[in-house]
C-alpha cells in the first residue's frame, strides 16, 4: 500500500486553506491565509506554496504524493486555470496546475470548489459508503453536485451543472441569469431576506425587532430566529421557502434517485426548521419513484470539505498514474 500524504487546497476569493491529508481522508495538518487576489497570482501562488511547505513540515514530509485544488469556479480543467473574473480577477488564464506541478514535481488536480466539497463529503463525510451522492448547498446561491461511485458527474465540455437555475416557478422573480423563478432566486439566503424585507414593511413582526428596526438588516438568520420564536410572518416565509427548497430537491431526486442528499451551506444549518415542509413536498411526489428511501442528511465536514475533496481528486491522479 502506498504511504505518504496528499495536499488539498481550497481556494476562495478571500482565503486559501491548505491541508495535509492521508490516504484515508484524515486531515493531519492545516494552514490558511488571506489570498489577496488584488495583489496578483504571483503573490497568491507564492503564499500557497509556503502553506503547502508548512503543512508538509508539520507532518514531517518534504514531498506530497499529489496535490489537489478546489477553486471558486468556473475553472478550465483542460488548461488547468481558474476563470473567475469576480472573485479572483487577476488569476484568469494563469496556468495554476502547471505552475504548482513545476514547483513541487507531483501531479496536480483542479476542481470547482463545489465539486471538491461534494467529493470530500462523498469520500469520508455524510456520503461515505454510498454509491449515489447528491450534494445541495444553499447559501448565497444554490449549488449542486452529483458523485457517482466516487466520480464527480461532469457536463458537456467538463462544465459544472448549474441546478440552482432550474426553474421552479416560471412566474417567479427575475434571476440574474435572465430566467424567471430559478430555484436559487426563490430559496437561497438572499431570496429569503428579500421576501422578508418586503413583507416586514407593512406588518408588525418580530423580525424588525431582531434587526433592531433596520429592515435591510433582516437576513435569513433573522427570519429563522423569528420563526423559532413563534413569529407568524417569519413562519410563513420559512414555509414558502421550504416549499421551493423541497420542489427543487424533488426535481433532482426524481432525476437522479440518489442514496443520499447531503445538505450544506449557511441556510441548511437551520434545516430542522424547514424539514417538515420539505418532507411534505417530497411525499407528494413519491408516487412514481422511491423517494422515501432517499436519505436527507446534513453535511459533516464543515469548512474542511473542500480541502478533503481536493485531496481526494489528487489521490485519483496517483492511482491512475
Ligand atoms: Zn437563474
Amino acid at each position: 500500500m502506498k504511504t505518504g500524504v496528499l495536499v488539498g487546497i481550497d481556494l476562495g476569493g478571500t482565503n486559501v486553506r491548505v491541508g495535509a491529508v492521508n490516504l484515508q481522508g484524515d486531515v493531519l495538518a492545516w494552514a490558511e491565509a488571506p489570498i489577496e487576489a488584488s495583489r496578483g497570482p504571483q503573490v497568491g501562488l507564492a503564499r500557497i506554496g509556503a502553506l503547502i511547505e508548512q503543512v508538509l513540515g508539520t507532518v514531517g514530509m518534504v514531498m506530497p504524493l499529489a496535490i489537489g485544488m478546489g477553486a471558486t469556479g468556473p475553472i478550465d480543467r483542460q488548461r488547468g486555470s481558474i476563470q473567475n473574473p469576480y472573485t479572483l480577477p487577476t488569476w484568469e488564464d494563469v496556468p495554476v496546475v502547471q505552475l504548482l506541478q513545476e514547483r513541487f514535481g507531483v501531479p496536480v488536480a483542479l476542481e470547482n470548489d463545489a465539486d471538491a466539497a461534494a467529493l470530500g463529503e462523498a469520500w469520508v463525510g455524510a456520503g461515505r459508503d454510498h454509491e449515489r451522492v447528491l450534494m445541495v448547498t444553499v447559501g448565497t446561491g444554490i449549488g449542486t453536485a452529483f458523485v457517482y461511485r466516487g466520480e464527480i458527474y461532469r457536463g458537456i465540455e467538463g462544465a459544472h451543472p448549474e441546478a440552482g437555475h432550474i426553474v421552479v416557478d416560471p412566474r417567479g422573480p427575475l434571476c440574474y441569469c435572465g430566467a424567471h423563478g430559478c430555484w436559487e432566486s426563490l430559496a437561497s439566503g438572499p431570496a429569503i431576506a428579500r421576501r422578508a424585507q418586503s413583507l416586514a414593511r407593512d406588518t408588525s413582526t418580530l423580525m424588525v425587532e431582531l434587526a433592531q428596526g433596520n429592515l435591510e438588516a433582516i437576513d435569513a438568520r433573522v427570519v429563522v430566529a423569528a420563526a423559532q420564536a413563534g413569529d407568524v410572518l417569519a413562519q410563513q416565509i420559512i414555509e414558502e421557502t421550504a416549499f421551493y427548497l423541497g420542489l427543487g430537491m424533488v426535481n433532482l431526486m426524481i432525476a437522479y434517485l440518489p442514496d443520499v442528499v447531503i445538505l450544506g451551506g449557511g441556510v441548511m444549518r437551520a434545516y430542522p426548521v424547514f424539514a417538515p415542509y420539505i418532507h411534505q413536498v417530497i411525499q407528494q411526489h413519491s408516487v412514481v419513484a422511491p423517494l422515501q428511501s432517499v436519505r436527507l442528511v446534513m453535511a459533516r465536514l464543515g469548512g474542511q470539505a473542500g480541502v478533503v475533496g481536493a485531496a481526494y481528486a489528487a489521490s485519483k491522479l496517483i492511482v491512475e498514474g
